[in-house]
């Protein structure tokens, strides 16, 4: 058997091993510590725009405790991108409130404002105002947020922006993860950069970080006793992980940079192909291509989506249908959905192909050859 060719696996860059040693060497084996402090302020000057970073144990913790931070309770409801990881989701019924799903739209494949904005009237004719808005960067492709900004601004509803497949994205030069009243990023092992576990929140309100790095770490008041007068989380990034964070925020932009260039072979080798599309950037749009995705028209291309993954799963190619949108999901399906069909024609033809920065011309010659040979 050829050795495994993988989605996306983790890249290391070589600094990651002397901030860790570093880390050992002092004993900051406790979280938090130096590479915490150096992590997010790595974060904020890489994201710009004033904002202000909490290193946390997870992309998920993060959206939950903006969530809390929000101040989103039990019977609330909240505005969700339906086309996404469930991660998104899940931490919206951890307060109790109810998601409400809004389709895709065609072009980025993320968060249709026209949906939205029906869904926002709906819900408040119906006589509850959503109490916040989360839109995705998908695949690193960002989102419409001129758009839903202004929409979310009009109604006066906060968005928490989803930006855990898009660090280094941006629109006008301005990262994702900066545009919404909360950014999340996460730091898991199949992302662009991993510290083996982990994620961030972003914020403009230095405020708002403080009281996520208080909620982080069990919410404990200033006392010389452990005095709590909220519920607490325990969120917080070690230092050991951010150890790695560091190290791999030297090699970003090259991160980025290999994640295009694989995205461009494809295109070149693709593109020429009858039913075989791609998510192009709209103006102004620079998408660190997380993931390269095609649409396969199966009348058109000359093979499914399906047979494509079982042929490249037969050479040991691991590829993956796009998300299955969280209305389809039997956990969530009976959760109200605003939505014209995009995300699950996106979901019965898409498919992630193998995009890890660390792919070798060796790889890619053995993945062409699988679509070569199968979609003629
Ligand atoms: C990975 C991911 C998350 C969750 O991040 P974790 O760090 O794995 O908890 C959230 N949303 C999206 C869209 C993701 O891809």
């Amino acid at each position: 058997m050829k050795p495994k060719i993988w989605l996306s696996s983790p890249h290391m860059g070589g600094g990651e091993e002397q901030f860790v040693k570093e880390a050992f060497e002092t004993n900051w084996i406790a979280p938090l510590g130096p590479n915490v402090n150096g992590f997010e302020q790595d974060l904020e000057l890489f994201l710009g725009q004033g904002c202000h970073a909490a290193a946390l144990s997870s992309g998920t913790a993060g959206l939950h405790l903006a969530l809390v931070l929000l101040g989103v309770k039990a019977g609330d409801e909240v505005i969700c991108q339906s086309m996404t990881f469930s991660a998104t989701a899940n931490p919206i019924t951890y307060v109790g409130a109810t998601p409400v799903f809004v389709d895709s739209e065609a072009d980025t494949w993320n968060m249709s404002p026209l949906l939205l904005e029906q869904a926002i009237k709906e819900r408040i004719a119906l006589g509850k105002k959503p109490k916040a808005i989360i839109p995705v960067h998908l695949y690193g492709m960002p989102a419409r947020m001129e758009e839903i900004t202004i929409i979310a601004r009009d109604y006066g509803i906060p968005v928490i922006e989803d930006a855990a497949e898009a660090l280094g994205s941006s629109i006008n030069g301005r990262k994702c993860g900066t545009f919404g009243d909360i950014g999340v990023l996460s730091f898991n092992g199949n992302k662009i950069i991993t510290t083996s576990g982990g994620g961030a929140l972003v914020a403009h309100s230095s405020g708002v970080v403080k009281d996520a790095r208080f909620l982080a770490t069990q919410a404990r008041d200033e006392a010389p006793h452990y005095q709590h007068s909220q519920i607490g989380y325990n969120y917080r990034m070690s230092n050991l992980c951010a150890g790695v964070g560091r190290g791999q925020m030297q090699v970003l932009a090259d991160r980025i940079k290999q994640r295009r260039s694989i995205y461009e072979q494809y295109h070149n080798h693709l593109s020429g192909r009858k039913g075989i599309s791609f998510t192009e950037e709209p103006v102004g749009y620079f998408s660190i291509r997380w993931l390269t995705t095609i649409l396969i028209d199966p009348a058109t291309a000359g093979c499914t989506r399906e047979e494509l993954r079982l042929a490249f799963d037969a050479e040991n190619i691991e590829s993956r249908p796009l998300w299955k949108p969280m209305h389809m999901q039997p956990v969530f399906e009976q959760y109200p959905f605003y939505g014209d069909g995009t995300s699950e024609r996106l979901f019965q033809n898409g498919l992630c192909l193998p995009s890890g920065s660390n792919l070798t011309d060796e790889d890619m010659e053995r993945i062409f050859a699988v679509i070569d040979t199968y979609c003629k």
